[in-house]
């Protein structure tokens, strides 16, 4: 490690350790939405040295996104969300190689190409249709995932390791039904779920922590944070 690198990782280093750090700078995470949850998450890959991202969205930047997706500003409007996101990421850490993916997760993706084999993928969609097309692929090649959602004043946070028998389906086994409406949400809030989604794939690439199988549910309102510990579902989907 240089001293630039030591002296950038120095605050996080006591915690996860010169071996945690050399871990993330030498991994490769995919995070696929770059929405309120994906805009954090994707920031704090970065600062905290992951070595490679790849973004993926299939959205412009509109009016309506600004309460909360931190990657962007007014000047935005309108342009490609991965094209801003990865221009601003390069910013906040040029060590961190970033690339980009204009697409939507839908039957028709090929994710093979659009996501590979990363150490960790970021779930970070706001419709379960396209989370059950990407848990499906990482079920398929063993890929760790991290998922979360918000909605309202409630969120939900798990590490899905297949290689541990957890999927997509231990947590939504039906397809769910379609929302007419766009998810309400306060930035402040969806900013709590991003950090926690965000820590979770730092402490799993690090090596320090390893949350597979824990859905961790928070209620924004009422501070709570409830710990669930599902059995994993063992299915190869
Ligand atoms: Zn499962």
């Amino acid at each position: 490690m240089t001293w630039e690198t030591h002296e950038r990782y120095s605050r996080q280093i006591p915690l996860i350790g010169e071996e945690g750090q050399r871990r993330l700078l030498d991994s490769r995470v995919v995070v696929v939405g770059l929405g309120g949850l994906g805009s954090l998450v994707s920031t704090y890959l970065a600062l905290a040295g992951v070595g490679k991202l790849t973004l993926i969205d299939g959205d412009r930047v509109e009016w309506s996104n600004l309460n909360r997706q931190l990657l962007y500003d007014e000047a935005s409007i309108g342009l490609p969300k991965p094209v801003i996101a990865t221009r601003r990421i390069r910013q906040y850490n040029t060590h961190t190689e970033v690339d980009y993916n204009i697409t939507r997760i839908t039957e028709n993706t090929d994710l093979e190409k659009t996501i590979g084999k990363p150490d960790l993928v970021i779930d970070a969609l706001d419709n379960w249709t396209s989370r059950k097309i990407l848990g499906k692929y990482t079920c398929k090649n063993n890929i760790p995932l991290v998922h979360a959602a918000v909605d309202g004043f409630y969120g939900q946070v798990i590490l899905l390791d297949p290689n541990k028998g957890y999927c997509i389906d231990c947590i939504a086994p039906r397809t769910e039904h379609k929302r007419k409406t766009p998810i309400p949400n306060v930035g402040a809030g969806v900013g709590v779920i991003a950090s926690l989604e965000a820590l979770t794939a730092i402490e799993y690439l690090s090596g320090i922590t390893d949350r597979t199988g824990t859905l961790y549910v928070i209620d924004l309102k009422h501070r709570q944070i409830t710990e669930l510990k599902l059995k994993p579902c063992h299915k190869t989907l």
